[in-house]
């Protein structure tokens, strides 16, 4: 594995004894395992320490040291004491910094004293980072069991995880039990409503491996591992260097994956990366559980909310929707005396139809029927199924004469259609009876109903195949 780089340590220097200032300037003189910054001010100096990049600081003892608080820090301080050895070294006790040195000042001796420093910011840094990580792992435990909305946590995943290490990519792929040849992003780092993105596992062998070893893969040469091979040409122009893919088991099942990917500018992942990404993906697995079933839920209601609002044999809207409509939109037209139209259909002499094809062929005329005339109707007029051969349709903010216009260009091609279900494609007609709101003698929904079925018998009266608005 590759480490952070090969640049010399950052050591940042700060010493105005000139004795001082001459060793430490001839000791990291053409060294390129330490990059040496000498800084003149106290300002300087607090800059730049915030950037949290050095390695260790080396201050005079006699250069203001009680201002600098090694600990707050969290930079290691070698302390350089000359001059007034006695009150230099009363200082350093004082601030509590464990490393110092002593002139006349010994090469040897300070080369080991600033390794030590160098290797205790190394502590530090892995503590606090440890530290960070288990603090992710608590956290994100906290939300599994807090949160209802898997999505939000299978998000702070991915989230966390780009925040904690370097990677370029990073999603939960959720894998249904089901079906084993695609998967789907349920959450990406890139873009937080990425979600239903399905991808064909015939192009992920890694994931692939993953599924059937059921422990995690790691590719730490992409343009290499002979896993790839088969797809090197889709990768190689991504610019992918490393993959890592770790297993989600719910009960005994691979329910889907984490998936993190580094670009090849980038490193490759660590041992501690893997392990954290395991304890987290470990950890969202109820997660990941209840998204997937949230998921089925979802889709399963709307399937319902469908079928309740569905007649079964035409597949458009059954009554009760309709009346469910008519009830919201006659009170809307009431309020604000905006017209509203109803208009009904009735087929003509579809006895016939079922004598002469039966009633199995009667009803699938019924069901193109329906299609047909919703097929021409506009999104926002409700066309539902009234009962038998009959049909009723709701057309909202539409007067007498728009709803006149609608009925004329609907019979129209009613009487044109070749019905398919019919043997030498006949045609069929259909009578039609229109009502339009306001009206003083409407009084109620019902009537709206009862006046278009009036003026449908009329129609029928005066020899069908006809068109006839109620009053
Ligand atoms: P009219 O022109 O007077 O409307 O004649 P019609 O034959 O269409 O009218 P009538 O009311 O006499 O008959 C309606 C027919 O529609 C009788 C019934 O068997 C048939 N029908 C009603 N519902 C269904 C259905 O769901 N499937 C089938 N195949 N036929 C149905
Ligand atoms: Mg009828
Ligand atoms: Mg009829």
């Amino acid at each position: 594995m590759i480490g952070k780089g090969t640049m010399g340590k950052e050591i940042v220097i700060y010493e105005k004894n000139k004795e001082g200032l001459d060793f430490l300037k001839d000791f990291f003189k053409n060294r390129d395992d330490y990059a040496a910054i000498f800084i003149k001010d106290e300002k300087s100096l607090l800059k730049e320490l915030n950037k949290k990049k050095a390695s260790a600081l080396i201050a005079g003892s006699s250069s203001g040291l009680e201002k600098i608080k090694p600990a707050e820090t969290g930079c290691p301080v070698i302390a350089m004491v000359a001059g007034d050895i006695t009150n230099g070294i009363r200082s350093v006790m004082k601030q509590g910094i464990e490393i110092y040195l002593i002139s006349p000042f010994h090469k040897e001796d300070f080369e080991h004293k600033l390794r030590i420093a160098v290797e205790k910011k190394g502590w530090i840094e892995n503590i606090y980072r440890d530290k960070k990580d288990l603090e992710t792992i608590v956290e994100l435990t906290y939300l599994v069991s807090s949160t209802l909305d898997p999505k939000e946590v299978l998000y702070f995943v991915v989230k966390k995880i780009a925040e904690l290490i370097d990677v370029t990519r990073c999603s939960m792929i959720s894998i249904p039990c089901e079906e084993k040849r695609h998967a789907y992003v349920v959450s990406s780092f890139e873009d937080p409503k990425t979600t239903g993105i399905k991808l064909d596992l015939k192009k992920y062998p890694e994931i692939r491996k993953a599924l059937s070893t059921r422990s995690s893969v790691f590719i730490e040469d992409a343009l290499k591992d002979p896993l790839l091979k088969e797809v090197r040409p889709v990768i190689a122009p991504l610019g992918i260097r490393s993959i890592v893919v770790i297993p989600v088991i719910f009960r005994n099942e691979v329910i889907g994956t984490l998936f993190l990917r580094t670009s090849r500018a980038g490193h490759t992942f660590t041992e501690r990366e893997i392990r954290l990404c395991t304890a987290i993906a470990n950890a969202a697995t109820n997660a990941l559980y209840n998204a997937f079933l949230y998921e089925k839920l979802e889709t399963e209601k709307t399937k319902l909310e469908k079928f309740a609002i569905t007649d079964y044999l035409t597949g458009i809207y059954n009554i009760r929707y309709f009346y469910h409509r008519l009830e919201g939109e006659f009170s809307r037209s009431q309020r604000y005396k905006a017209p509203l139209s109803c208009i009904m259909f009735d087929i003509d002499h579809f006895k016939k139809i079922n004598d002469a094809y039966g009633h199995r062929i009667g009803d699938m005329v019924l069901r193109e029927f329906a299609q047909f005339v919703k097929k021409h109707t506009r999104k926002s007029d409700v066309f539902a199924r009234y009962g038998g051969e009959e049909f009723i349709m709701l057309l909202a903010q539409t007067s007498e004469k728009g709803a006149l216009a609608e009925a004329e260009r609907l019979r129209y091609v009613i009487k044109e259609h070749r019905f398919k279900s019919l043997k030498n494609k006949k045609a069929i007609t259909a009578s039609i009876g229109v009502v339009s709101y306001p009206h003083k003698k409407i009084k109620t929904q019902d009537d709206l109903i009862t006046f278009a079925d009036n003026a449908l018998f009329t129609a029928k009266n005066s020899g069908r195949d006809q068109i006839r608005v109620w009053g």
